[in-house]
C-alpha cells in the first residue's frame, strides 16, 4: 500500500526541518507523495521540489491560510500552486508583515512583563520568512523561562496567556477565492480540531464551497476516527474531494510523525489520485 502526506511544515514557517530534510525524511519513510503547506510562505518550496526530484518522491506544492470565523480560526490548504502566483504572493507579503507588527507586540508584552527577549533572539531562532508564536515560544524555552513550549503557549502566548496578541487574519471567502482562482485545489483544513454549534460547520462549508473550496482534510493527526466520518459525510453532503495529512512540524510538535501522525494515520495514494481525476476534469494540470 502506498502511503501519502498532504499537509507538512518546514522551517520556512513553524517547522524545525528544512525543505530538503523534510524530503529526505519523507523518503526514507517510502512515501510515494507529500505536499508542503507552510504558513504564508511558500519559499520553502523550490527547494523541496529539488530535492524531490533528486529522490523520485513526488512533492506538490502548497501553502496554509489561517482564517477567521465567529468562532475562531479556520485554516485553508492550497494544495497544486502554480509556479506563478503574483496575487497570492502580494497576499503572503501583507500577511507576513502583520505577523512582523504582532510579533513585535509580543516581545514587548513579554518585556513589559520583566522577561528579557528582544526580536533580535526572535529573528536568530526563525529560520524562514513566517515568523509566529512557535519562535517566541522556542525563545523562551532557550532563555528558561519555560520547562517546554507548551508552558510557553499556557503561561504568555495562547489565547488565556498574559502577552497573547490575536493574529490579524484573512476572511475565509477571500482566501478560498485567492487560491481558487490560481487554480489550487482548495482544501478545508482539520475541521474537526474545534467543535463548532451544531450545523454551523455544514453552512459554512456549503458557503465556501460557492466561492471555490474543493476538498475537505478528513485524515489528520488529530482526527478521531468519528472526526473523519464526519468530515466524509461533509465532503460528500457538497460534493468535495478528500484531502489528508499529518500537520508534521518536527521538533515543534513533538509527537506528531510525518505520514503517521501519532501513529496510526494512513493516507493511501488513491487520496491523491481521486483529487487529480478533479483536477483533470476541472481542466486544471496535475
Ligand atoms: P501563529 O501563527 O504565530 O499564531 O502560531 C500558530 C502556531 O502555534 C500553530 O501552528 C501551532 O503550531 C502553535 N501553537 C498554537 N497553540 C499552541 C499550544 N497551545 N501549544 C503549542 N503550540 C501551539
Ligand atoms: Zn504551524
Ligand atoms: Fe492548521
Ligand atoms: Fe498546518
Amino acid at each position: 500500500m502506498k502511503l501519502i502526506d498532504l499537509h507538512t511544515h518546514t522551517h520556512a514557517s513553524d517547522g524545525t526541518d528544512s525543505p530538503s530534510a523534510l524530503v529526505k525524511k519523507a523518503h526514507a519513510a517510502a512515501l510515494a507523495a507529500l505536499a508542503v503547506t507552510d504558513h504564508d510562505t511558500l519559499s520553502g518550496l523550490e527547494e523541496a521540489e529539488e530535492t524531490g526530484r533528486a529522490l523520485g518522491i513526488r512533492v506538490i506544492r502548497g501553502c496554509e491560510l489561517s482564517t477567521g470565523t465567529e468562532h475562531g480560526e479556520v485554516h485553508i490548504l492550497g494544495l497544486w500552486l502554480p509556479r506563478e502566483a503574483q496575487s497570492l504572493q502580494d497576499q503572503l507579503v501583507q500577511l507576513r508583515r502583520k505577523r512582523a507588527e504582532r510579533n513585535a507586540r509580543i516581545v514587548d508584552r513579554l518585556r513589559g512583563l520583566g522577561l528579557a527577549i528582544s526580536l533580535e533572539d526572535v529573528r536568530e531562532v526563525a529560520q524562514g520568512e513566517s515568523v509566529g508564536r512557535p519562535h517566541i515560544a522556542e525563545v523562551l524555552l532557550r532563555k528558561g523561562y519555560v520547562k517546554d513550549l507548551r508552558q510557553a503557549f499556557v503561561d504568555y502566548l495562547g489565547s488565556h496567556g498574559k502577552a497573547f496578541v490575536p493574529k490579524e487574519v484573512l476572511e475565509p471567502e477571500t482566501a478560498v477565492r485567492l487560491l481558487a482562482r490560481l487554480g489550487a485545489t482548495v482544501c478545508l483544513a482539520h475541521p474537526m480540531l474545534q467543535k463548532y454549534p451544531r450545523g454551523w460547520l455544514e453552512d459554512f462549508t456549503g458557503r465556501l464551497a460557492g466561492y471555490g473550496l474543493t476538498a475537505v482534510e478528513a485524515w489528520h493527526s488529530e482526527h478521531s476516527e468519528a472526526d473523519v466520518r464526519a468530515c466524509l459525510a461533509l465532503a460528500k453532503r457538497f460534493g468535495l474531494g478528500l484531502s489528508g495529512g499529518s500537520d508534521y512540524h518536527g521538533g515543534n510538535k513533538p509527537g506528531i510523525c510525518l505520514g503517521v501522525g501519532r501513529g496510526g494515520l494512513r493516507i493511501r495514494l488513491e487520496v491523491l489520485e481521486a483529487l487529480e481525476a478533479r483536477r483533470r476534469a476541472q481542466g486544471l494540470p496535475c
